[in-house]
């Protein structure tokens, strides 16, 4: 008998229909003999409503009672899974995170799950219940209500799975598995059956919403491997992408996929002091802020100042510039700016470790395209650039086309 964590997304119980298909196929993996613990989102669209109701009553209204709105999504969907199968005579028990309980710390919507109670699921795998849980959510260690960030179901998957050592922790979503890059953009995107975590982790940080960073990372630490795989699919033997140890992973190809982020924005300060502990002076409010920070370049310094620039959220663009251009105005830089209208690329594959060259391939493409470069980072396994948002998908199918990914990938050897 294995003990299976199953995460259903937003669009898998988007209607009543939907449900009713989820709570079938979890009857038919415990007919299979399997104990079953799983994780459902909020239906499709509705955390963007709460998030637009919040913004209606008080955009500015405190962390921690946007968490409480924000939560209540995935509440009404374990209900209505549990009620499903009681209708179907599956036993079943719904749990929100802070019943299970999820321990988080308080970093309010982006809270990072410290540990998870099993003992009463446990028990109730035991009765022969499915366990249905609410994702994105858990509590502080004081029981205020936190979530997880966008796509945060993920993770509760897989903390759950690492908590529970199931065997297997499968994430049900709308596209049968990952691909070279978002189906929606490239239509002719490539399935991949079989995935490097350390890959898909790169994919997940540079943008790829099929897996939230966070669960991927999850996985990575505990070596849990995750099967992507479509709840639209009535197949059982369908396809899927299984993502797991890099050992495990014969074909290591240079370029696995594009994955791209149109959620950043870019911040600029001119002619800051350039002397020693300017960085942190520069990001340590922003950091204090709790405002993540994800690209950063200093130029060389000249006539003894420097510029500085460096990425952020979007979301969090409005509040970076604040405290940017106050510290700007104190230190007399000479400009404070920023563009929210940017977008990144990136290109991942652990091939790259062993083949140089793959950046300049990359560059050339995009310059065939007349596309320009802002920013650029590289890791041993992806190389980044942030180009005008208005290029990103055009730079998206040139460099899938570029690398040969609709057909067969380049292997190395
Ligand atoms: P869910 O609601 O099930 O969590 P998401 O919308 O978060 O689903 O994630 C699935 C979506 O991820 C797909 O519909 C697809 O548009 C997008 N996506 C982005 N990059 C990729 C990729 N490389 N492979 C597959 N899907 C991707
Ligand atoms: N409902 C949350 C969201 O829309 C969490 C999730 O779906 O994973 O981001
Ligand atoms: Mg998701």
């Amino acid at each position: 008998m294995a003990l299976i964590v199953q995460k259903y997304g937003g669009t898998s119980v988007g209607s009543a229909e939907r449900i009713q298909a989820v709570a079938d196929r979890i009857i038919r993996w415990k007919e299979k003999g399997n104990d079953v613990v799983v994780v459902v989102s909020a239906m499709s669209g509705e955390t963007n409503r709460l998030i637009d109701l919040i913004k209606a009553v008080n955009p500015r209204g405190s962390a921690r009672e946007q968490d409480v709105i924000l939560s209540t999504g995935e509440q009404v969907t374990i209900g209505l899974l549990a009620m499903a199968l009681e209708s179907k005579n599956c036993p079943a028990k719904s749990y929100t995170g802070s019943q299970v309980k999820v321990l988080t710390d308080n970093s309010f919507s982006k809270a990072r799950i410290m540990d998870i109670e099993d003992s009463a699921m446990r028990q109730d795998l035991d009765d022969g219940k499915v366990i249905i849980v609410a994702g994105f959510q858990g509590a502080d260690e004081n029981g205020n209500i936190t979530t997880l960030g966008r796509g945060g179901s993920d993770t509760t998957a897989v903390a759950l799975a690492v908590a529970l050592k199931a065997d297997e922790c499968q994430i049900y979503t709308d596209v049968d598995g990952v691909y070279t890059t978002d189906p929606r953009v490239v239509p002719n995107a490539r399935h991949i059956p079989k995935l490097s975590l350390e890959e898909m982790l790169e994919m997940a940080s540079q943008g790829s919403k099929v897996l939230q960073i966070r669960a991927v990372e999850f996985a990575h630490k505990y070596n849990m491997p995750i099967r992507v795989l479509s709840s639209f699919d009535e197949d059982e033997q369908c396809k899927s992408t299984l993502v797991t140890r890099e050992e495990d992973i014969m074909e290591k190809v240079l370029v696995r996929g594009v994955a791209f982020n149109r959620d950043e924005a870019q911040l600029t300060v001119t002619g800051v002091p350039d002397e020693p502990g300017i960085a942190f002076k520069i990001l340590g409010p922003i950091s204090d802020a709790n405002i993540e920070v994800d690209m950063i370049v200093q130029n060389m310094g000249s006539d003894n100042t420097t510029d500085f620039t460096f990425t952020v959220h979007r979301n969090e663009y409005e509040k970076a510039k604040e405290i940017l251009c106050v510290f700007a105005d104190e230190m007399g830089a000479r400009t404070c700016g920023g563009d929210n209208k940017i977008a990144k690329v990136s290109i991942v594959g652990v091939g790259m470790r062993s083949h140089a060259g793959v950046a300049r391939d990359m560059f050339e493409i995009l310059a065939n395209e007349g596309i320009n470069i802002r920013m650029i980072s590289t890791s041993e396994i992806k190389v980044s650039v942030v180009v005008d948002e208005k290029y990103l998908e055009l730079a998206v199918r040139s460099l899938h086309e570029g690398f040969g990914l609709e057909n067969e990938a380049k292997s190395v050897a």
